[in-house]
């Protein structure tokens, strides 16, 4: 588990992982986390394509790879998101959309691979706090 938080530099882009605000560890610009929200993502463990990471998009902006039974969080402001998550080649997906408002400032998703008989599908489900492991 992962108590970093994912952030894309807005001067570069790189996807980064880190604690807190502070600098681009690639081109040492700021990284200012934003402080509204969170995006709380659980990929529950599978011994289906474990060694495949799933692909993060949120509002369609690449964010990384998960690995298996492994969790990310992303500072957001508040907003409209849509989460999208791909699975090797494998871009089918159950989206989970949701909004993030002073009165729900976490947002706790949980994904899993549904088999299918030939291709699988990436299902994202919003669940509530208790329903995700400690990080
Ligand atoms: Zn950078």
């Amino acid at each position: 588990m992962s108590q970093l938080l994912r952030i894309k530099c807005p001067s570069c882009g790189t996807v980064v992982d880190v604690a807190a605000s502070g600098t681009c560890s690639k081109c040492g610009n700021a990284l200012v986390l934003p402080e509204d929200g969170v995006i709380q993502i659980y990929r529950m463990g599978s011994p289906l394509g474990i060694a495949v990471g799933m692909g993060i998009y949120v509002n369609e902006n690449p964010l990384g790879h998960l690995a298996n039974a492994d969790s990310i969080r992303i500072p957001v402001p508040y907003g409209h998101y849509k989460v999208h998550m791909t699975h090797g080649g494998n871009r089918k997906c159950v989206d989970a959309e949701f909004d993030i408002t002073p009165q729900e400032r976490i947002v706790y998703l949980k994904a899993h691979l549904k088999m299918g008989i030939i291709t699988n599908t990436v299902v994202i489900e919003k669940v509530t706090a208790d329903q995700m492991p400690p990080l």
